[in-house]
């Protein structure tokens, strides 16, 4: 069942949107050689509790942790750990939200540490940027295709993949809900977006092949050539004036 917010619960939502972005915005400036996945993610749950909000990650279906950070060829779900070192080139996707007065907010985004190739800029800069496309056609009126299809139709046109085997998804008082958001599609297909609707857009870009899997600690997913993948996600709510970003600081 898809969920429309009221104009109440929308406003909430902003909030809890604002603390996850301030989160996200937090830990990818503490994206550096040297410094480990586990400082990232603690950075990230002390500024998301002292905004009287809670991670929704932690603890979501057993997840350790309040934020994914996954790293090169690492898709999403890499989990935060004391042993894992940034190093000088990585490219580092963190994936995170917030839980404010019973409503959840969910972002992400690709950092560069220090350096990083001329490819491995191209393809965040697609990936972030066909997220933007995907927010454009999220209209009153149109469809979830329509949505799909534009992420599709930027990055494949120039030259990278679209994981399919994750999609996005509503957002509200469940951290993930009706309908699914895919990154691939047909446009004017799926279901019509109505006022209200609430959606976390987030494509996941690989620079080969589209296939991943999952390691053996259950989580974390990964590219199946070994190749990049980065990661932009936002919140958005679906208005008659248009789509409005939800994650903004
Ligand atoms: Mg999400």
């Amino acid at each position: 069942m898809i969920v429309l917010k009221t104009s109440r619960e929308l406003s909430i939502m902003k909030e809890a949107g604002r603390i996850s972005a301030a989160a996200l915005r937090l830990a990818g400036e503490a994206v550096e050689p040297g410094v480990t996945t586990a400082e990232i993610d603690r950075l990230a749950e002390q500024y998301i509790r002292s905004q009287g909000a809670v991670p929704n990650f932690k603890n979501y279906n057993g997840f350790p942790a309040t934020a994914c950070i996954s790293i090169n060829s690492e898709v999403i779900h890499g989990i935060p750990s004391k042993k894992r070192v940034i190093r000088e080139g990585d490219i580092v996707s963190i994936d995170l939200g917030a839980k404010f007065e019973g409503y959840h907010g969910d972002n992400a985004a690709t950092f560069a540490a220090g350096e990083v190739s001329p490819e491995a800029k191209a393809l965040m800069e697609v990936t972030k940027e066909s997220l933007y496309e995907g927010v454009r056609a999220a209209k009153a009126g149109n469809r979830i295709g329509d949505i799909s299809a534009a992420v599709q139709r930027y990055v494949e046109a120039r030259g990278y993949s679209v994981v399919r085997q994750f999609v996005g998804h509503g957002v509200g008082a469940s951290l993930h809900e009706a309908p699914e958001v895919p990154n691939f599609g047909v446009p004017g297909r799926g279901i019509r977006l109505l006022p209200g609707m609430t959606l976390a857009i987030e494509p996941m870009i690989n620079a080969g092949t589209e296939k991943v899997k999952t390691l053996p600690d259950n989580w974390t997913v990964v590219t199946l050539d070994g190749k990049l993948s980065a990661h932009f996600e936002h919140s958005v709510a679906i208005t008659a004036d248009g789509p409005q970003i939800l994650t903004l600081v």
